[in-house]
């Protein structure tokens, strides 16, 4: 399969089905094929047809199931250039619009669609510069889409059609007022497509308010996180978590991405290991764009092996083939859990999420394995005693005694 433009590869399930079956013209569909894609995935499959008729959409799928091109595509095949912004994709991450922008640049090639990405992080005056040759279609993070709003660089009131992707982490990152505020400048007749991994209570609750009759699809597997993962475990004393890592990262030698809690023990975490020689780089969100840029091209690029990452940066990485994530915090809701394992075992590709938890962490451990729906697979790394969990046990048969 060969792959054209900034767009990455891996193994994903598809279809039997043909894109033309789904409503897509032969423009589109030609550029399908120089992209590589024979067939479409299960939500491609599902949702363009409905997308094309101009319904609203809640797709609850992963990254890694094809749900950029189930959106990109619709519209790729509904606009044609040069009569103002009319669809709007809001990402909660930079790096998830620029990819989302490289899929337009793709397949809206043949008919002169143009894309501006409005990122924060970097100047606004290119940003300014594209808003002035005309897009048809932003991609963009809300706090700088508002800035460019509210500095009258770009109008809003030609939308009709609204993404929001990943929508559940855009929520998880406080954007809620964000999105609010731009959905209100919005027109109201308008087609809203929303894809999250997770339906919480505050995603049902924007779709009741701001979407028109949603048809919902679902395709995320039973348990939330996708097949094809080895899930283990690997409950140790706090002052052993780092040798624990040092092991696992000896363990499995394929592409591995590393989580942190917070900014600040990324940074820790990413100068120990280079200390000691690994091949690893960082991304967080204190970082320039270029120097995120560059940290996630270097691992897609296998330069560095290991990514240290924070749960915000870390969102969204489509990096194809990351064999291995690694928990070295445990994340602080069991959803993070689902969207960190996510990171592996993209499309049909197999993975392995290793979590390092100490005793305090084993109540989050319980949900998790609640949102799996089995249990994580105790297990010990070499040189590293395991911490002896105790089982409840049921008082009835203690009384019998
Ligand atoms: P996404 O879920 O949008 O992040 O896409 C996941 C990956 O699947 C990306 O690397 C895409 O290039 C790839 N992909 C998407 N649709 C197809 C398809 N129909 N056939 C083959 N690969 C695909």
């Amino acid at each position: 399969m060969k792959f054209a433009g900034g767009i990455p590869q891996h193994p994903v399930d598809t279809t039997d089905k043909s894109f033309e079956a789904l409503g897509l013209g032969k423009t589109i569909v030609d550029a399908i094929t120089r992209v590589g894609f024979e067939n479409p995935t299960p939500i491609q499959a599902a949702v363009i047809p409905i997308a094309l008729s101009g319904r609203d959409v809640i797709g609850l799928a992963q990254t890694g199931s094809g749900k950029t091109a189930a959106f990109v595509l619709p519209i790729a095949e509904r606009l044609t250039h040069g009569k103002g912004v009319r669809a709007l994709i809001l990402a909660p991450t930079r790096e998830i619009a620029m990819q989302t922008k490289a899929f337009l640049d793709l397949f809206g090639a043949d008919h002169g669609l143009s894309t501006a990405c409005l990122i924060g992080g970097v100047k606004m005056s290119p940003q300014t510069d594209a808003l002035r040759r005309e897009p048809d279609v932003l991609v963009t993070t809300p706090g700088r889409l508002l800035d460019h709003a509210n500095r009258r660089h770009v109008k809003l009131d030609g939308i009709e059609v609204l993404v929001l992707d990943e929508a559940d982490h855009m929520l998880d990152l406080g954007f809620l007022p964000q999105v609010r505020d731009i959905l209100r400048r919005l027109p109201r007749e308008r087609q809203t497509m929303m894809f999250s991994a997770t339906m919480p209570d505050s995603i049902e609750m924007i779709a009741s308010e701001f979407m028109h009759d949603p048809l919902r699809i679902d395709i995320t597997p039973a348990g939330g996180a996708a097949e094809g993962i080895s899930h283990r475990l690997y409950v140790v004393k706090a002052e052993d978590k780092r040798k624990a890592l040092r092991e696992l990262l000896l363990e499995e030698l394929g592409s591995t991405l590393v989580f942190a809690r917070r900014k600040i023990d990324a940074d820790w975490l990413f100068h120990v290991l280079e200390r000691e020689g690994h091949p690893v780089t960082r991304i967080h969100s204190d970082l320039s764009q270029g120097r995120r840029v560059q940290a996630l091209q270097s691992f897609r690029e296998g330069e560095h092996r290991i990514l240290v990452a924070t749960d915000i940066a870390g969102r969204g990485i489509d990096v194809p083939g990351i064999r291995h994530v690694i928990n070295f915090d445990i994340p602080e809701n069991a959803d993070d859990y689902v969207h960190r394992a996510g990171r592996t075992a993209r499309g049909a590709a197999k993975g392995i999420v290793s979590t390092i938890a100490t005793w305090q962490d084993l109540g989050m451990v319980r949900q998790i394995e609640e949102i799996l729906g089995e249990k994580i697979a105790r297990c010990a790394v070499a040189g590293v005693e395991p911490w002896e969990e105790l089982e409840k046990k049921p008082s009835r048969a203690r009384r019998r005694l």
